[in-house]
């Protein structure tokens, strides 16, 4: 297949690893920060970190959207679906996250809510078009990667006057997660470099990381998501942190341009704005990091339209995932992976996601602890 098969290569693969362990020194640690989900499912899909000499290390990051959503807007959202007798719609993945009190959309669904999973924005406004007396609510997540269809969304809606469809947005940023674990990196240490993310930069492009970079001396390299690009990068990396540089370079070329994608950019800027300060699992509240529907569209907010309180959610007790989305904890130093959590019984949203951790811990299972005899 063109675009994955030759990024596979089982050969090329070998030469790389060769390549990594003849220029990385061994008298250095080479802890590279994957910011990225899908990035840390190729890594265990595909085995890599085994591949790595012993002082190349992959650390995770915050990079999943599911993952990141704190406790409190679950609960937000399974209350409108609850409290307001709306039809209130999003992506799969968000259905078994825990929320305060293990509760979740799936339980709150089969409790009466009309919670319904759809695939796509136009999915939901499929819904509203089919159903114009009740009110549908997109619960919206997601980095810059989702945003422009949401927008699309809300744009359409607005033009064919569907007047009972609202967003409940919850899009967050890159750029500021990324300098929020690069500040505490610069007190904590341990992250020498960064893999930047794959489709999230398609969008914003490679400019948009050279101000961390330049703040935070910390080399970024755009990766692609196939094996061979993750190796790439890390190659590119460890040259980087022997030469003691600190660029943006960018490997994903094929994808990623240093502008990003205008019209999706341009797109988001008109239906969206800022929000002063929005929280984020693991990393707390962070200003200017997420974005609310634009007064402009205000009709199509659901937080307007529903006075969605902010709530203070209660994480899972003993749960790790806010540690793990930094990059302090491993999924295996969490007492309850494998044995009280799994992915058929979630107690964070580390093992739900697609993209989460502790479920890539999980689904490749070369982490898992061994069954009792
Ligand atoms: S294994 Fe489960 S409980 Fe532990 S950090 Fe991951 S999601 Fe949370």
């Amino acid at each position: 297949m063109k675009y994955v098969d030759e990024f596979r290569s089982g050969e090329r693969a070998k030469r790389l690893a060769a390549a990594i362990r003849q220029e990385a020194d061994p008298g250095r640690q080479y802890r590279l920060m994957e910011f990225c989900g899908g990035h840390t499912h190729a890594i265990f899909r595909f085995g890599l970190q085994t591949l790595m000499p012993d002082n190349v290390e992959f650390v995770h990051g915050p990079g999943c959207p599911v993952c990141v959503l704190p406790t409190g807007r679950i609960d937000a959202a399974i209350g409108l679906a609850r409290g307001h007798d709306v039809i209130l719609c999003t992506y799969g993945d968000l259905m078994r996250v825990p929320g305060s009190g293990r509760m979740s959309l799936l339980k709150a669904k089969a409790a009466g809510g009309d919670i319904r999973m759809v695939y796509s924005t136009r999915d939901a406004l499929a819904i509203a078009r089919a159903n114009p007396e009740r009110q549908v609510v997109f619960f919206a997540i997601g980095f810059e990667t989702t945003t422009p269809p949401t927008a699309v969304a809300i744009r359409q809606a607005e033009a064919e006057g569907l007047e009972n469809f609202s967003v409940f947005c919850n899009h967050v940023l890159t750029p500021p997660a990324l300098h929020t674990i690069l500040r505490q990196n610069a007190r904590d240490g341990g992250i020498a470099g960064v893999l930047g993310p794959s489709h999230v930069s398609t969008i914003i492009g490679s400019r948009a990381y050279e101000p961390c970079a330049a703040t935070f001396s910390m080399p970024v390299v755009i990766a692609g998501f196939e094996p061979l690009d993750v190796m790439q990068s890390a190659l590119m990396l460890i040259r980087q942190i022997n030469a003691g540089r600190h660029a943006v370079e960018n490997e994903y070329t094929r994808a990623v341009t240093p502008e990003g994608n205008g019209k999706a950019q341009a797109l988001m800027a008109d239906v969206f704005e800022l929000r002063p300060t929005f929280e984020w699992r693991g990393l707390g509240m962070l200003a200017h990091s997420a974005l609310a529907v634009a007064d402009a569209y205000a009709p199509f907010d659901a937080e307007r339209r529903f006075a969605v309180p902010q709530i203070a959610g209660a994480e899972t007790k003993g749960c790790l995932c806010p540690s793990v989305l930094r990059g302090v904890d491993k999924p295996t130093d969490c007492k309850l992976f494998g044995t009280v959590c799994t992915p058929e019984n979630p107690m964070g949203a580390c093992m739900v996601s697609s993209e989460g951790a502790c479920a890539a811990y999980w689904s490749y299972g070369r982490f898992r602890r061994p069954a009792a005899a």
